[in-house]
């Protein structure tokens, strides 16, 4: 997509706009693919949560994907979109039996993260298969809210109870056909995460019947330039040979799984913004765009530094610039950020808005969420139109007072 084909998008769409490009999507896929070409039997599972449109999913589908579902609507969209049920792991976190019964009877692979759901699952459906989620207590990078594999994480059942979890598949029969683990933090130290690789190989080895294990996801993707990565080749390379050491030791082929959400579509994303007004003031110049954290959470929340463009007019001296929102409430996209001179009018583009953006969107202020446009084969495709005001009113009841 070149500067040109994104300026004709917010012409015919209307900004701000998500744009994604399926090329690079494919793209991250084959690597990921490539990387662990050695293992005989891998699935990588999309996680469904980091960008859920449909045209998506039926993307994914096409390339060979698999799914990864936390809530019984995304194992729903997954169907929607073609995939067959077996080919979806529904991977929920405190969530009701009732929901999981739900998702038993759609034909997902159900991943159960508690010991009080795993009992009372086991008793009443023994022959159901089911996934153990661990967690392997393994502290990877320095952010707890992207963190979920430490010891006070509310995720997955501890390594330490795995001897309470014997005696639950014991008593019940239960199928246990996988061990899972996700930390949620991002793998930029390929020993911490060989480390927690070991960990779950000691706890599968303790069960009979598997046929996967899920490794999760923590694919980091670079922000901006300069910014760390996953080097998925060396993960690849070290985790395959002791993936089929431990198979061997096993005495079966059993399938390697991933889930990884960022890693196939954050850097795919981009989300164009138009600036409404250029504002000095008498410490720094604001560019307002007409958008806020109702469109894109991530820097507020996370406090991701999302790389960004402008691409009315790029090739203008770079000045410092405060890039804020619309809406009431402090919305900060970047700060001091160095962005080619701005006029009112240009159109801002935030790089790696793929994943996480979108699907965190909401109304807030009563702001209609953006069209989705999908760039595949050098054509603007609409995946997603503009909300509208009658978005805004469904749901709600008037009551006479
Ligand atoms: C969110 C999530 C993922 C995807 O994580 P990324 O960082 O986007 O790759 C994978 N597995 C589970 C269980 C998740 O909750």
């Amino acid at each position: 997509m070149i500067h040109a084909d994104l300026l004709k998008i917010t012409q015919e769409f209307g900004s701000p706009v998500y744009v994604y490009d399926s090329e690079k999507i494919t793209k991250q896929y084959k690597r990921l693919t490539e990387a662990f070409k050695k293992v005989k039997h891998l699935r990588l599972h999309y996680a469904v949560k980091a960008l859920s449109n449909l045209s998506i999913l039926r993307l994914f589908n096409q390339l060979g994907s698999a799914l990864d579902t936390v809530s019984i609507q995304e194992v729903r969209l997954g169907i929607a979109a073609g995939f067959e049920p077996g080919k979806i792991i529904f991977t929920p976190n405190g969530v009701s039996m009732e929901e999981l019964e739900e998702a038993v009877e759609l034909g997902v692979q159900i991943n159960i993260d508690n010991l009080l759901i795993l009992e009372q699952f086991g008793a009443k459906h023994p022959s159901v298969p089911v996934c153990i989620r661990i967690n392997p207590h393994v502290m990877a990078g320095g952010n707890t809210n992207i963190s979920v594999g430490h010891i006070d994480s509310k995720f997955g059942i501890s390594i330490h109870q795995m001897p309470h979890v014997l005696r639950i598949v014991e008593n019940t029969s239960m199928n246990i056909n996988g061990i899972h683990m996700h930390t949620g933090s991002d793998i930029l130290d390929i020993g911490v995460f060989l480390h927690a690789a070991e960990i779950l190989f000691d706890a599968a080895a303790q069960f009979k019947n598997l046929e996967f294990l899920d490794f999760g996801s923590g694919f980091k993707v670079p922000y901006h330039e300069g910014d760390i990565e996953t080097d998925v080749e060396e993960l690849g390379a070290k985790l395959t040979k002791r993936f089929n050491e431990f198979c061997k030791s096993y005495g079966r082929e059993l399938t390697l799984a991933f889930e990884p959400g960022k890693f196939l579509v954050s850097e795919a994303g981009l989300f164009l913004a138009k600036v409404n007004v250029v504002k000095q003031t008498t410490s720094t110049v604001f560019a307002q765009i007409d958008s806020g954290f109702n469109h894109l959470i991530r820097p507020m929340f996370y406090g991701s530094k999302h790389d960004i463009i402008n691409i009315s007019h790029p090739k203008r001296n770079k000045r410092f610039y405060s890039v804020v929102g619309y809406i009431c409430e402090t919305d900060t996209f970047a700060n001091n950020k160095m962005i080619s001179e701005i006029s009112e009018g240009d159109i801002l583009a935030f790089k790696n808005a793929g994943a996480y953006c979108y699907s965190m969107a909401s109304n807030y202020n009563s702001r209609f969420r953006p069209p989705e446009v999908l760039w595949h084969k050098g054509k603007a495709h609409l995946i997603r139109q503009r909300e509208t005001f009658e978005d805004i009113m469904r749901n709600q009841i008037e009551v006479a007072l």
